[in-house]
């Protein structure tokens, strides 16, 4: 088995990938929160994941690998109200209905972009009873205390034996700082205790019997007993987005330690952020950008629409632990590589063999393995697989050659790399095929002008109609006709 060197966020250092028991791995990835459509940030911390998931496979580990939906618990940004039940009173629906919504949404989008779904898919409230008897537990180990019906916590006794900090680098002085602002006006005993167990309001509609009041749990629990019960106490690999180190994933710790007397994960792993315009996706302030808007064009940042796969490679053209900033150019661009990438792949069964190789497939494979061995460098594996694609042109040209030994194996490795590990998807007419749609739906804008400008507005009224018949809307506007497809 080749070595794989993993950045682990726990020492802020590249680690050989050691797992627990060998030939096998446990890795939990926090999912989402289903109380509104993913953004293309979100999508990117899965497809991260999803790259390490189909390496660990194509290195042939047996991998369980857990990521749980959040289905209750999570509070909003002010820790008044939990996400999910705020929407479901907004919108005039059961939470499970929004719980619902949400997550077939998550699975469709996920599916567009080709990701291997999970071995398990645990949800929170499928898990009350254990995140109960978890809460029980850390009570019986002194270091969680019940308040009007809440449990809490307790972080300074917690760190007077371990280090709450150990993960996010924080100095449990800096906590008290950030959680007094955010927990004013809170029953507990110190402003950096987190709940475990919190106590329903009147308006919280979703609520279970517990033995300290009617509530519901706290969100960082659940991803410590979801993880424990499918993975164990300790586990190799756990995964999120960079933001969700502090709190959500230090909390994490100290509860597993509390618990179970054991550090939960050996390997600590942290995507980073998509940002645009510098800034960090995100649905709250508005800076977001939705898949389906990437999928039919229709968003201001963009000026047409692209493939699920050209967002995929997109986003793979850059290391998981890199900021990456969408733009229409930058997408723009990948679109380009991608389709040359794409149209390489669509020679390789009309390439001829010789008696003698010029290329030395050997080394090339190992560099593109060394690639993903240095911490998942996809971008690196790419920068190969160009090579590659270099290489092919010139056999095509008659200017490079391989053996039939040298060319089954060139394209053996390509297609591993870019179909199995890094997930792409040869384009499909319809969906992917947008420059070509593109075209064809400026040349019917351009005969409507005409028939508009002959006062044929039959003609050009009918243009129109069979357009939006197809999903395909034209809109008139100051510049000209634009479309968007639905
Ligand atoms: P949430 O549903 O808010 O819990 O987020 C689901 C996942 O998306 C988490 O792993 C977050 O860290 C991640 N995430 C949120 N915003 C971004 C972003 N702008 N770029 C990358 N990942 C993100
Ligand atoms: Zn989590």
């Amino acid at each position: 088995m080749q070595e794989l060197k993993i950045y682990n966020s726990l020492t802020n250092k590249k680690e050989v990938f050691t797992p627990l028991q060998e030939g096998y791995v446990g890795m939990y990835v926090c999912g989402p929160t289903v109380y509104s459509n993913v953004h293309l940030g979100n999508v990117r911390t899965f497809i991260s994941f999803d790259l390490i998931y189909r390496y660990l496979l194509h290195l042939d580990y047996k991998v369980r690998y857990v990521r749980n939906i959040t289905d209750a618990g999570h509070l909003t940004d002010d820790n008044s109200e939990d996400k999910i039940s705020t929407k479901a009173r907004l919108e005039k629906l059961e939470p499970m209905e929004i719980v619902q919504k949400y997550t077939v949404d998550f699975h469709k989008i996920l599916q567009k972009f080709n990701l291997l779904s999970p071995s398990i898919e645990p949800t929170a409230t499928g898990h009350i009873l254990e995140q109960i008897e978890t809460i029980n537990t850390i009570m019986d180990n002194g270091l969680a205390y019940e308040i009007n019906g809440s449990v809490y916590f307790d972080v300074l006794k917690y760190n007077e034996k371990e280090n709450y900090g150990i993960l996010s680098k924080r100095k449990i002085e800096d906590a008290i700082e950030n959680t007094r602002v955010l927990d004013g006006q809170s029953d507990k005993k110190n402003p950096q205790d987190f709940s475990l167990w919190k106590k329903a309001g009147p308006e919280h509609i979703q609520r279970w019997n517990s033995p300290w009041s009617v509530g519901f749990p706290g969100w960082h629990l659940e991803c410590t007993v979801m993880s424990t019960k499918y993975l164990g106490e300790q586990f190799d690999i756990h995964g999120g987005g960079m933001d969700l180190k502090f709190p959500h994933h230090e909390c994490e710790i100290a509860q597993s330690q509390a618990c179970n007397h054991i550090a939960p994960v050996n390997y600590w792993m942290h995507g980073n952020m998509l940002t645009m315009n510098g800034k960090k996706m995100s649905k709250s302030t508005g800076n977001s950008i939705l898949p389906n808007e990437i999928f039919t064009g229709d968003n201001e940042h963009i000026t047409k629409a692209y493939s699920a796969s050209v967002a995929r490679f997109f986003m793979l053209q850059a290391h998981y632990r890199s900021i990456l900033d969408f733009s229409n150019d930058a997408i723009l661009a990948s679109e380009k590589g991608y389709n040359r990438l794409m149209e390489a792949i669509d020679l390789l069964p009309k390439l001829t063999i010789s008696d003698t190789s010029t290329f030395n497939v050997k080394t090339w494979k190992q560099k593109c393995y060394d690639a993903m061995n240095d911490d998942f460098n996809s971008p690196v594996l790419i920068s190969h697989l160009f090579e590659a694609v270099k290489i092919i042109n010139l056999i095509k040209d008659g200017k490079e050659s391989l053996t039939q030994t040298d060319l089954q194996e060139f394209k053996k490795v390509l297609k591993d790399f870019i179909f199995d590990v890094l997930g792409l998807e040869k384009t499909e007419v319809g969906e992917n095929n947008s420059d070509k749609l593109s075209g064809v739906v400026e040349i019917l804008i351009e005969m409507r002008n005409h028939a508009r400008a002959d006062k044929d507005w039959a003609l050009s009224d009918k243009i129109r109609d069979e357009l939006l018949a197809l999903g395909i809307q034209l809109k008139d506007g100051k510049e000209g006709t634009s479309f968007t497809v639905n």
